[in-house]
């Protein structure tokens, strides 16, 4: 079900939970900042999640409120992921679905990383 991007943040959402270690993931990459996973339901060959540490909704909540170092540690971790996968010459789409419209299922922030195939037009036509 597609969550409502503006409620507060939900401490026992699936991802913080993740987070916490109460649920197993696959785990890709992982620092202060980030934790990187393989979907659990991949939709292309490669699908990861990179989520921050940090206790944000969404990319409004996020890019609203997190400090600096945050957003600076999260975007780099969302590029030495696909950089240490060796996506970038074969290229790379990142998504993050943000409220009702989007569709987003878990309201933690998480950017998907899809790739190893050509991966078509970016919304149905
Ligand atoms: P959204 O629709 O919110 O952008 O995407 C949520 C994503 O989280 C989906 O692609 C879904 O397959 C993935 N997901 C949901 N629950 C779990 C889980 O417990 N573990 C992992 N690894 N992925 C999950």
């Amino acid at each position: 079900m597609a969550i409502d991007a503006t409620l507060p943040y939900d401490d026992q959402n699936i991802f913080a939970r993740i987070l916490r270690g109460e649920i197993p993931n696959r785990t890709v990459f992982e620092d202060e900042f980030a934790l990187a996973f393989h979907d659990i339901n991949p939709q292309a060959p490669t699908h990861v999640l990179v989520i921050p540490k940090g206790a944000y909704v969404c990319w409004d909540d996020f890019s609203a409120k997190a400090s600096e170092a945050e957003i600076a540690g999260f975007v780099r971790a969302v590029g030495k992921v696909a950089r240490d996968l060796g996506l970038v010459a074969p290229g790379y789409r990142l998504l993050a679905n943000t409220g009702t419209d989007s569709h987003q299922e878990v309201p933690h922030l998480h950017v998907h990383l899809f790739a190893g195939q050509p991966l078509g037009p970016m919304l149905l036509r």
